[in-house]
């Protein structure tokens, strides 16, 4: 299978070039020249394999490039029981029709370990299968979540370095504890004064600086990306929808075939999008439900067809959704609409900050998503709720999606079952969900994981537990425009 640019103006690559190199020579992003297929008679097969082995039979439809074998052992290294416990995305039902899919089993107790854990092991093939022997440098910009698992991923990869850029105020003190307190030999973290769209403007414009390339070139380094903008990051998020969907018909919560929602806490339309993926492949999801925080962008983009991310940027409890591009809706819109149209769109928004589609583009749009917005008090009192109507404890942005599922639920009268990915431990973001559950403070922002856990009885997950007592090892702080000088330094060690 071939990839190509969203933007319709780069080369035909094979995936292992795509994983590689990132993002596409137009400035666009790749996508895969046409979506393989899910038939009933493979969903019906997959019923009893194993979470890595459904892995590596989706992965392998897209990466036609690498063997079935290459896979399955990528995937049973990334999803093994040491990294992710019995069971690497289990399925928890919250009440009835609402069910949430636990996605922060992994090693740093968010979603994006599930990509993450297995993508650096399939970008080393990808530099092998490409014939590349210079060192590859990963970028990341992070507003909080991708960075930590990230570093996970990439540390002591041979032939990688990482280097990660996080918003300064930006990102919660257990996830700046947690990059800070980041080893491997290979790693590098900077905090930017700034927030998490100047850290992904710095990224965006590093990858395109002729001068960095050349100079990194030289040192023998190459850049390349670990953001959800790398169609490495997204194929493994198609899984786990896959895999939960078969693990509701086998505990006979749905049948098989059986339509379903599905609500996901959006920032970057990353993980939306791999769920959507996971429709145009075949499998029974009906509506999309795009969750935001109060930067509602993608809400009101869904609801009136414009895209303007020209509005004030909020701060808020659920830090890795404070975004106001969402980079992977143009995924997204090059589905309905093409080639043409979305350089177009990417175009003004570029220049201009903002475009609108057509009324028969957002009819499109409409038939398969629907924004919800959640306040920071409706999300604390969602927190509270569920714990004490379900004993169900989730996380700020867990509780974004689940307000939004309701929301849905009430409006539409919605019969089918919901599915609403879980994207982060609770104990990730202890404070606010400590605050929420009794209305007063932890003692401190480190002191919360065991006051939270004291107060529900819910284990902390081990890699937080030892968290305070790990030494900082990275405390650069640095302007925006500082960025490029950042990674030319450290190329050179
Ligand atoms: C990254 C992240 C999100 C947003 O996911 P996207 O793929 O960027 O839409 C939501 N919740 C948590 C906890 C995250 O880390």
């Amino acid at each position: 299978m071939k990839f190509i640019s969203t933007r319709g103006n780069a080369e035909r690559v094979d995936s292992a070039y795509a994983i590689k190199t990132g993002l596409a020579k137009d400035g666009g992003l790749f996508m895969p020249e046409s979506i393989p297929t899910l038939t009933y008679a493979e969903l019906d097969e997959m019923m009893e394999l194993s979470y890595e082995e459904r892995a590596a039979k989706i992965i392998s439809k897209f990466l036609s490039d690498y063997t079935y074998d290459e896979i399955l052992e990528d995937a049973r290294a990334a999803y093994a029981k040491e990294k992710f416990g019995a069971s690497p995305a289990p399925v928890v039902k919250v009440e009835d029709g609402l069910y949430i899919l636990e996605l922060w089993h992994g090693p740093t107790s968010a979603f994006k370990d599930m990509a993450l854990q297995i993508m650096p092991r399939l970008f080393t093939r990808a530099l092998k299968k490409c014939g590349e022997d210079r060192c590859a440098m990963i970028l990341v910009a992070t507003s909080g979540d991708t960075g930590k698992a990230a570093l996970e991923g990439y540390r002591d990869v041979s032939g990688t370095k990482i280097k990660v850029f996080y918003p300064v105020h930006g990102v919660s003190k257990v996830q700046k504890l947690q990059m800070q307190t980041q080893e491997g030999k290979n790693v590098s973290v900077d905090a930017i004064e700034g927030n998490f769209d100047d850290a992904q403007n710095g990224v965006k414009r590093i990858f395109s600086d002729e001068n960095i390339r050349k100079e990194l070139d030289g040192r023998g380094v190459f850049l390349s990306s670990a953001n959800s903008i790398n169609w490495g990051r997204l194929v493994p998020q198609i899984v786990y929808y896959v895999s939960a969907y078969l693990d509701m018909v086998s505990s006979g919560e749905i049948k098989m075939g059986e339509k379903i929602d599905v609500a996901v806490p959006t920032g970057n339309f990353g993980n939306i999008f791999a769920a959507y993926i996971g429709k145009l492949m075949g499998m029974p999801f009906e509506k999309f439900i795009c969750a935001s925080n109060i930067n509602n962008v993608l809400t009101d983009f869904l609801r009136t067809g414009t895209y303007d991310k020209n509005r004030t940027f909020h701060q808020t409890v659920s830090p890795s959704m404070d975004i106001l591009i969402s980079s992977n809706l143009e995924r997204f819109l090059y589905t309905l609409i093409g080639t043409k149209k979305t350089a177009e769109y990417m175009n003004e928004l570029n220049t201009e900050g903002r475009y609108t589609l057509t009324k028969e583009e957002l009819a499109l749009v409409r038939e398969s998503f629907i924004g919800y917005y959640t306040s920071e008090e409706q999300t604390a009192a969602t927190i509270k709720e569920t714990y004490e109507k379900s004993n169900c404890l989730i996380d700020t942005h867990t509780a974004v999606a689940v307000f939004a599922a309701k929301s849905y639920i009430k409006d539409y009268k919605a019969e089918r079952k919901i599915l609403t990915a879980s994207t982060a431990s609770p104990f990730k973001f202890a404070k606010d969900v400590y605050r929420s559950l009794t209305g007063t403070d932890p003692s401190g922002d480190t002191e919360a994981l065991a006051e939270l856990s004291s107060l529900t009885g819910v284990g902390i997950p081990a890699p937080l537990a030892s968290l305070a007592e790990r030494e900082v090892l990275h405390k650069n702080v640095i302007g925006k425009d500082e960025m490029e000088s950042s990674v030319l330094s450290f190329a050179e060690n």
